[in-house]
């Protein structure tokens, strides 16, 4: 059977393999059987080690959805009662954490940074000594509108000292960047499959602390579907989901996860870090700027500045890459113009390479200068 391989620099779904994508044609089951029960606990043990947590002290809960879901659920499932969430917010992935907080009306602070700067330590510190009642600390890891990396350890460790639980947003970044659960004082994480791990769209995960999950029973339940404890507790009696869950795409995962381990946690993040450098090398020769601090930036996503240019199109820059195979996306910052080329995926540096070529042919074929023109 042949697939045609297209090459995704936008941040998810992600490109996959074809054994991921051939993964999901299985004879009909109906996911109640004991048989499919099994698969899901094999996946469930599987994501724990992805991110070295504890199963003694960590579960994961799956859920059908995208990333998204897995925001909803941490937030409105980990609150008790009478306490307040403090969002640290220098992008839209937090911004939108806001957004859910504000949607089920749940106490919270909402403190911003620029979205090019990290967060001032000091001033989150502040926060949670002025905050007694600040039980829950949310940060996202890598900010994918823009490609900032949050140093969630230093967070998680503040969390921590103030008595509050510390939940991050790694979907951008969980099975690429390295993440150490009990290192990096996480509580709880999540993703979905069609991120790190390469597989398909239609299904999320939490990971975190079954401690935490067993006291949060007694708060009060704001969700009936994206209730944490009750779709635990059903995983936990019955080995399934509450409700359907996404089949084809929990076969697809299963066979994505084979491929992690056989890759490997550090093989796959060098991967990464060469498809990140030959983007940057490829923006570079043709004057493209960026517009986060290479320090700060997670490894992943590169926040491309658009051109002083009247010639530039983004619209067609992309139409004409995405006939060739090539798939570009656009920013998600206010302020600026930019669009986004990310790292994610089963793609290496060969692809970025082909990738630029395409992309100077489109600047050709439209007049846009090159070296890229800015005005400052
Ligand atoms: C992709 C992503 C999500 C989830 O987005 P969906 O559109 O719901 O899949 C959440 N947080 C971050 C940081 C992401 O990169």
């Amino acid at each position: 059977m042949e697939i045609k391989r297209n090459v995704l620099l936008n941040p998810g779904p992600a490109t996959t393999t074809d054994t991921v994508k051939l993964a999901q044609i299985v004879p009909d089951i109906c996911p109640r059987e004991q048989e499919f029960a099994k698969l899901m606990k094999g996946l469930r043990a599987d994501l724990l080690k992805v991110v070295h947590a504890d199963p003694a002290e960590y579960t994961s809960v799956l859920f059908t959805g995208s990333g998204t879901i897995n925001m909803d659920v941490c937030l409105n499932s980990l609150l008790p009662a009478d306490k307040k969430i403090l969002v640290i917010n220098n992008g839209a992935y937090s911004t939108r954490a806001v957004e859910i907080c504000e949607a089920y009306g749940l106490p919270h602070i909402n403190l911003q940074f620029p979205v090019d700067e990290r967060p001032d330590l000091t001033v989150v510190e502040q926060t949670l000594k002025d905050n007694t009642d600040i039980a829950l600390v949310y940060i996202t890891h890598n900010e994918t509108g823009t490609g900032l990396l949050n140093p969630i350890r230093e967070i998680g460790a503040l969390a921590h000292k103030y008595g509050a639980i510390f939940v991050t947003d790694t979907t951008s970044t969980l099975a690429m960047r390295p993440i150490d659960v009990a290192a990096d004082n996480i509580d709880f994480c999540m993703s979905s499959a069609q991120k790190g791990l390469m597989a398909m769209t239609g299904l999320s995960f939490i990971i975190g602390r079954t401690d935490i999950i067993k006291a949060s029973k007694d708060y009060p339940m704001r969700s009936y579907y994206c209730n944490l404890y009750l779709q635990y507790e059903y995983f936990e009696k019955t080995g399934e989901m509450h409700f359907t869950p996404p089949v084809q795409t929990i076969y697809s995962l299963i066979q994505a996860l084979k491929e992690y381990f056989e890759e490997g946690e550090e093989a796959k993040w060098a991967r990464h870090t060469r498809v990140f450098n030959a983007i940057h090398e490829g923006i570079a020769k043709l004057g493209f700027k960026d517009i986060i601090k290479r320090e700060w930036q997670a490894g992943l996503v590169v926040s491309v500045k658009y051109p002083d240019d009247p010639n530039w199109s983004f619209e067609k820059v992309h139409d004409y890459c995405y006939e060739r195979g090539f798939t570009i996306y656009p920013g998600k910052i206010s302020t600026t113009n930019t669009f986004r080329l990310c790292a994610l995926g089963a793609i290496d540096e060969a692809d970025i390479h082909d990738f630029f070529k395409v992309f100077e042919e489109a600047c050709r074929a439209y007049n846009i200068q090159i070296p890229a023109k800015y005005n400052d």
